[in-house]
């Protein structure tokens, strides 16, 4: 439906409080607006028409990148009533970079993946970030064995470690079976059954028989192999994060698409490109601590048949100027907002607009209570489909290293695990689910630290364990497979704990088994959907990393969702007010 067809559509009440001469609001908004009334015709629709008529109110829910970058558009195309409810007490989300002694450690977010056209590349590059990124930290591949500052180690759990020939055979081997996955989405290939339609699946049975057919390996060599992959596929899971390979669509796998280009880290930490989003943001736009219960859209409607007459006293009763900056604001029924935020404190924020950017695991968990009217069925079946998982990092640091100079990082192959079908464990096994240790580079910024990784179920189980236990069952598998009994207890332990996060769950989304790019639109679709001409358009709009269809799991499919976002409605705005100036006696 064009603006011109919504306008005639919307009801006189709905149409005035749009539209309203900013002059008749002076009262009731929070003063950050001009009273001004521009007389100048040549400008462009947009500014001129939020410069006269009343200013959407727009929430965004959630601070991390998706939140931060649909604020900054909105506030750069002239949106000025525009807050931010973080539930947290920081900004940020899952890009956490945590100053540890000289070391900067990101418990989220850690590599820029690509360069051009992607946006977090530019701003880190614009803004002088990659300055001090060494040649190593550029060129990050996905499972590489070596790098600029040295070579993977292979070890066994009998503390042997695997010969580097053999690692790259099998490695070879390994990358061409992926380079298969990728051709079931991109050339459009068949998967042979449902049953079959899982990365993990293909891979397995397309690597398996090729060990086993090739006639030069003995037995102990096929068995090592084995064990092998059953290693690569737990790093492959921990990149997706996904509870285990077997969990991810071989159909879509191809979809997730790749900015060419290397990979790189902000030496100052991943933070500087949130804390460069937000500069441009009034600190009183983000109000921190304030976790939303429930979004009530289609509000006033719903409202004004259920309650009318009623004065409903919850509205706005704990309201409080000092909170975190936050303006105050009126009773939704004043000018017919379709929108009430309730948030956990009990107040409500009326609005235009929301803006939901929380995690596809938050959604997942909170879904049925935090919309009202609940959300229609194909958005619901899409937040359940899609997949994520947790995916966590473990930093162990030491006096000194206990590795030599060219090991870039340490890798626990289970030669028992050769045969077995699934990769997940019982809960005093979940340290089996830990693939590798890296080794941070150079020691010059990160001291001696190793960071390990590892995700699924067994990643809650190791959230649910004390320092000390982690520190400790670190310690036993690293002297048991490098074989060396002397290595210490590390100084210190620093740990991720996305799953537990109640305001995260989860690390990023995959496209799970059943599941395709077409529910990543699907969640993206702002409600009411289209063909619900009454309604108020555009109420609740939806970004996050989830919502992008080809760089989902991604900080740069993070901050173009919210971008994507902003943009929807300052082209609505946008038509809304050419068509205002066309039809003004509408
Ligand atoms: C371990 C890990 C490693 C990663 N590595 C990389 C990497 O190397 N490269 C890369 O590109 N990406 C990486 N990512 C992914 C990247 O960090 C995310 O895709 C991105 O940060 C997501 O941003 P977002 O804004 O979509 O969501 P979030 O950052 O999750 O922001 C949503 C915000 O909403 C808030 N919220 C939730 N519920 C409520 C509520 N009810 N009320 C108010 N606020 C609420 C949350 O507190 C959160 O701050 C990694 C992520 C993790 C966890």
């Amino acid at each position: 439906m064009c603006m011109c067809q919504f306008l005639l559509q919307l009801s006189q009440t709905e149409v005035f409080s749009l539209l309203l001469p900013q002059t008749s609001l002076k009262r009731s908004l929070d003063g950050m607006q001009s009273c001004e009334i521009s007389s100048d015709s040549t400008d462009d629709p947009l500014s001129s028409g939020l410069r006269i008529h009343r200013q959407p109110r727009i929430v965004v829910i959630g601070a991390g990148l998706a939140g931060l970058s649909a604020t900054k558009v909105l506030l750069e195309n002239g949106f000025r009533d525009v807050t931010v409810l973080e539930a947290s007490d920081h900004i940020g989300g899952r890009v956490q970079s945590v100053q540890h002694g000289r070391a900067t450690l990101e418990l989220g977010a850690t590599w820029i993946h690509g360069a051009c056209g992607n946006p977090v590349y530019h701003l880190a590059e614009d803004n002088g970030l990659l300055e001090h990124t060494t040649g190593g930290e550029m060129n990050v591949e996905r499972i590489s064995l070596y790098t600029t500052n040295g070579v993977a180690h292979y070890q066994t759990n009998n503390g042997k470690r695997i010969p580097k020939d053999l690692v790259e055979e099998f490695s070879d081997l390994y990358n061409e079976v992926y380079e298969l996955t990728q051709e079931f989405f991109q050339n459009g290939k068949p998967v042979c059954a449902e049953s079959q339609n899982s990365v993990g699946v293909f891979t397995r049975d397309v690597v398996c028989k090729r060990i086993m057919l090739d006639p030069d390996d003995c037995e102990s060599t096929k068995k090592l192999k084995l064990s092998m992959l059953q290693q690569y596929l737990k790093v492959e899971s921990c990149e997706s994060s996904s509870p285990s390979m077997d969990e991810v669509s071989l159909s879509e796998f191809g979809e997730w698409t790749e900015i060419p280009g290397a990979h790189y880290v902000i030496p100052k930490g991943f933070m500087k490109i949130v804390e460069l989003l937000a500069r441009d943001i009034p600190s009183k736009t983000i109000c921190l601590s304030k976790p939303v219960r429930c979004i009530h859209w289609n509000y006033s409607a719903q409202h004004q048949e259920v309650n009318a007459g009623s004065d409903d006293t919850r509205l706005d009763n704990n309201h409080n100027e000092n909170n975190h900056g936050c303006q105050p604001h009126e009773h939704p029924l004043s000018l017919g907002h379709p929108i009430c935020v309730e948030c956990e404190d009990e107040e409500w924020i009326t609005a235009d607009h929301v803006i939901v950017t929380t995690s596809l695991g938050a959604l997942k968990e909170n879904h049925e209570t935090m919309f009202s009217p609940s959300l229609p069925r194909d958005k619901v079946f899409a937040i359940e489909k899609l997949g994520i998982s947790t995916t966590d990092k473990i930093f162990l640091e030491y006096e000194e290293p206990f590795w030599s100079p060219e090991c870039n990082s340490i890798h626990f192959v289970w030669e028992d695990e050769a045969q077995l079908e699934h990769l997940a464990y019982p809960e005093e096994l979940w340290y089996k689910k830990i693939c590798s240790f890296d080794v941070l580079h150079p020691p010059e910024r990160y001291g001696y630290m190793l960071s390990g990784w590892i995700c699924g179920q067994e990643a809650l189980y190791m959230e649910r364990c004390d320092d000390e236990t982690v520190a400790e069952i670190c310690t036993e598998l690293l002297r048991r497979f490098t074989g060396n009994p002397d290595i210490p207890k590390p100084r210190r332990i620093l740990r991720s704990s996305w799953g537990s996060n109640p305001y995260i769950r989860g690390s990023y989304s995959f496209t799970r088994v059943g599941s395709s790019g077409a529910d990543c639109e699907r969640l993206a679709m702002p409600l009411p959907y289209a063909n619900c001409t009454k309604a108020p358009p555009l109420q609740v709009l939806f970004a996050g990393e989830a919502t992008h269809r080809k760089y989902y799991s991604t900080a740069h499919g993070a901050l173009m969702s919210g971008q994507r976002e902003a943009t929807r409605l300052t082209e609505m705005y946008r038509d809304l007010h050419r068509a205002q100036t066309i039809k003004p006696n509408i």
